[in-house]
This record gives C-alpha cells, structure tokens and sequence, in this order.
C-alpha cells in the first residue's frame, strides 16, 4: 500500500484535568490585592468545588490534545451514508455569529426583532421553492421531530374531516425512525416490502390502501439510495382512499433544485438543514427539521407562525386548528441562519450543481467499486450507493472488518449494516464537497482493502492498527464505556 494518509504518530495521551492538575498552580497573575477580602455568600461554607490547579499552557493542550482525537468534515472524508456529512462553508457560520444575531434573546417583542423574523419568513419561502410546497414549519428541532410533526399534522387532517384513521403505511426502504414517528404519534405502522429493483411497486400499495389508513411515509430518495420511480402512482392510490402521502426529506441532497416533491404527489415532508444545508452534525449539536405542507394542511401547522403584515414580520398564535407548540421558542435560530445564508450565496442554480455533483459522485464511486465490492441493486444510484460484503464471505471478511480497516487508510468508514434490507450493508456517499483526488484515493483505499481480504485477512480483522484507539469490544464500550484517555 502507498504511504496512507493516516498516521498516528503525534497524536498523545492525555490524562484528566485532575490528574494533570498539581496544588497551587494557577493560569494567570493578577497584581496584589489591596483590599480586605470579603466572602462572596456568607452561608457558603467548605472549599467550594474541587476545580483541579492548572497554567495556562496545561489548559491549552489538553483541549487541543483532545481535538486531535477528533475526526469530522473539516479533518477529512466523511462518507457516512444516510448521514450526508458534507463540508460546510464557514461563511455561514460567520453569519450566524453576527452579533445581531447571535446575541437575540428569543423574548424580544416583534418590533425588536425584525431582522430574525425577516430571515425566518425568507427561510420558509425558500424551503416552500425548493420543495415545490406551500408552507413551512422552522420549529421541530431534527429530522425524526420533523417527522412526528408530520404524523400530527396528518392526524389534526383527518380528525377535523371527523374521521380516526389508525394505519400508516411504512415501506421496508424508509428510515428507521419513520415507524418509531408514527407509533410514537398512535399510529399503527403497516410494512410494505420494496420489489427486487429496491423501489415500492404501486401495486403493493393498491393492495394494503384502504379507508382505515391514514396515509404512507416514503423516504426518497430512499434508505438504498434510489429514487422512488412509482411515488406519482402511489400518491395516487393513496389520495383516492382519502389518505395523505409523508416525505422524509432527509436525503433531499441528492434532488435540490431537480424534484420538487409537492409536485410528484407529496402532500407533507421534513428537510434536514443539518444534513442538506449546512449545519455540521455528528456531535450532538442542534439540528433542525423544517416540515413543509401543502395548503389542505397549513392550518394545522405549530404556532406562534411568523407572518407579514404590510412592510411588519409578527408572530402569530392565532390559528385555531394548530397542532400546537413543538419545540421552545420558535426552532433552533442558529441552524436557520446558516441555511439561509447557505441558500442565499448558493443560488438556485448552485443549490441544482450542489446535488448533480452528489449524484455524480456516489455513481462515480459504485461504477468504480462494483467488482471488488458485492452491488446488490445494480443501477442508477442517488447521493449514495450500497454495497455489501458477500464477495469477501469465503475469507470470512465482514463489513465491519473493512470498516475499521479504512481507518487505517485516514477515513472515516462509512455506514454499516443499514439499511437493514440488505445484509451486511456498507453504505457510502461521497457528497458534492469531496474533489475527485479524494474521491480516488478512498476507492484506492478500499480496493486494496479488497485485495489484503484474500492475502492477508488476520490483519483486517485486527484492524484498525493505526488509530489511537484501536478494535474496541463493541458491547463492552457501550455498556461499559472507560471515558478516560
Ligand atoms: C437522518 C435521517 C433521519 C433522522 O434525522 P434526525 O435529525 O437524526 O432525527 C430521518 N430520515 C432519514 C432518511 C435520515 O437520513
């Protein structure tokens, strides 16, 4: 193998802050005190915490120490499937720390607050566009929120037309989440199998449909990365019954500024901005998921909703067939300001380049891999494609073997075992953001990963040598996790 880009070489332990600690160091001088000292809470008693003694130099080493141990978009490759961890342009960011901004308390009255509210009617405009809807939510706070709010809504529909329908219709390709939403909701999720091409065939559909369902989840682009071919016909099918058609949006990378899907049948969806428009994820971070309507269900949408009245942005609570509240305040503002100012320098045209170079990529990527790696849906992919590890079943090679050996070629290993159609799924997507070298230099990785399955296996199932931290026994790290460097 050529010289990887991983090395592991000036990556160095690092204890806790209180072991490193040692008695009456201190991380500043200040000149002598010339007052008399006077305690700051007279019932305060003993020593107060037990803050360990640190200088300045100990402080700044452990965190920069601890920030090597790290690996996000900004250290490099990042193709987790399903998760698009794309790179995201520190424009935004600056944006969103404007202090104007930044610095809003979210209970200022409207006539303070005009600027924010302005971004948020133009955020929900944009996001109206660019999924060919009518209105906008800003207020659930991730993509599964996004989605419960959905079955709400979806809920409120029916029952203000005065009728309690119990089913959802779940296919086998949706996200994970999408059944918890709509059991979480009350509904009863019904499964639907995908056909051998990976996409639903609208007869499954006609034949499960009936007036007892209140509607279907699709994700699509699906969970396998492909585009639900039959969603006119199915949004048909289920329209017909009385039933209302769900899109998790969540994969709306792969179709910005190509699919608006109000217009091929969709009737309610959520967007992920902390997948799709520039908020980086994967540490626990806000997120934010935008649910876009169609006008039969805009009046049930959460409240307070902003709204303009001649040149004046309000907040309005004054909607009597809302769901309600969903989240305090009015949504993660921080996320919206980076969308916003993601869209605005984008373009519409740059949104549309955006996703043409996703799809590009993740196709560049399954052409280039699909005679080392099992392809179990042979075509056309989205943002991402799928592989599997039946080709390296006779060296008893998994998926999780060649995961971890990526490691030791410096990327982050992509999505494994989902989705669970597929059995010992690895799932990869490149994103727009990653340059062809890059590109390149992963499928080099993972071919010749390939071929150390046949020669060398041992040594993948030892893997990952390189990194810091090395095979953990998985169960033993999340049940007993050792948080300790
Ligand atoms: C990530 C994802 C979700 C869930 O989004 P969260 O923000 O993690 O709740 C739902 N559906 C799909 C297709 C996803 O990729």
């Amino acid at each position: 193998m050529k010289e990887p880009q991983g090395t592991s070489g000036l990556i160095l332990n690092e204890p806790l802050l209180w072991e490193k600690g040692k008695k009456g160091r201190c991380g500043f001088s200040m000149p002598r005190r010339d007052v008399v000292p006077s305690p700051l809470d007279e019932g305060l008693t003993g020593d107060g915490p037990d803050f360990p003694d640190l200088s300045e130099v100990d402080v700044v080493r452990h965190y920069t120490r601890l920030s090597q141990w790290n690996f996000g978009v900004d250290t490099g490759m990042y193709p987790l499937g399903s998760c698009t961890m794309k790179y995201n342009p520190k424009i935004n960011e600056r944006e969103a720390s404007l202090p104007g901004f930044a610095g809003a308390h979210p209970l200022l009255p409207p006539d303070l607050s005009q600027g924010a509210l302005e971004l948020m009617y133009r955020l929900e405009q944009y996001l109206a566009e660019i999924t060919g809807m009518d209105a906008v939510t800003l207020q659930p706070a991730a993509g599964a929120h996004g989605e419960l709010t959905g079955m709400l809504l979806i809920h409120a529909y029916h029952k203000s037309r005065g009728s309690h329908r119990l089913k959802i219709i779940v296919p086998d390709t949706a996200h994970g989440t999408n059944p918890a939403s709509a059991a979480l909701c009350g509904f009863h999720p019904v499964a639907v199998k995908s056909g051998e091409d990976g996409i639903i065939p609208a007869e499954a559909i006609t034949a499960i449909m009936d007036e007892d369902t209140a509607g279907i989840m699709i994700t699509n682009p699906n969970t396998l990365g492909l585009f639900e071919e039959n969603i006119r016909e199915i949004a048909e099918v289920v329209h017909s019954k009385g039933g209302l058609v769900y899109g998790d949006g969540a994969n709306m990378n792969a179709v910005m500024g190509i699919v608006q899907m109000g217009k091929i049948g969709f009737d309610v969806m959520h967007l992920n901005l902390h997948k799709t428009f520039s908020t980086p994820h994967g540490g626990g971070g806000p997120g934010s998921g935008p649910v876009c309507v169609k006008d039969i269900l805009e009046p049930f949408l959460p409240v307070p909703r902003v709204i303009k009245k001649g040149d004046e942005y309000l907040l309005s609570g004054d909607f009597p067939e809302s769901i309600g509240k969903l989240q305090a305040f009015y949504g993660n503002f921080g996320v919206m300001i980076k969308a916003c100012s993601y869209i605005m320098s984008m373009g519409s045209e740059g949104l549309k380049r955006a996703s043409q170079l996703a799809v590009l990529n993740a196709n560049y990527i399954k052409e280039h891999l699909k005679d080392s790696l099992y392809l179990p849906y042979d075509r056309a992919c989205m943002h991402e494609c799928v592989f599997s590890d039946r080709l390296q079943e006779a060296e008893k090679i998994t998926t999780l073997d060649m995961a971890k050996r990526l490691m030791d070629y410096g990327f982050h290993p992509p999505t494994i075992y989902f989705p669970l159609v597929v059995h010992g799924a690895m799932m990869i997507e490149p994103t727009e953001t990653e340059s062809k070298e890059d590109i390149d230099r992963f499928i080099e990785a993972l071919k010749s990963i390939v071929a150390e399955a046949g020669k060398d296996p041992d040594l993948l199932r030892r893997a990952p040598t390189r990194p810091k931290v090395r095979r953990l026994d998985e169960t033993a790290a999340a049940r007993k996790p050792r948080l300790t460097g």
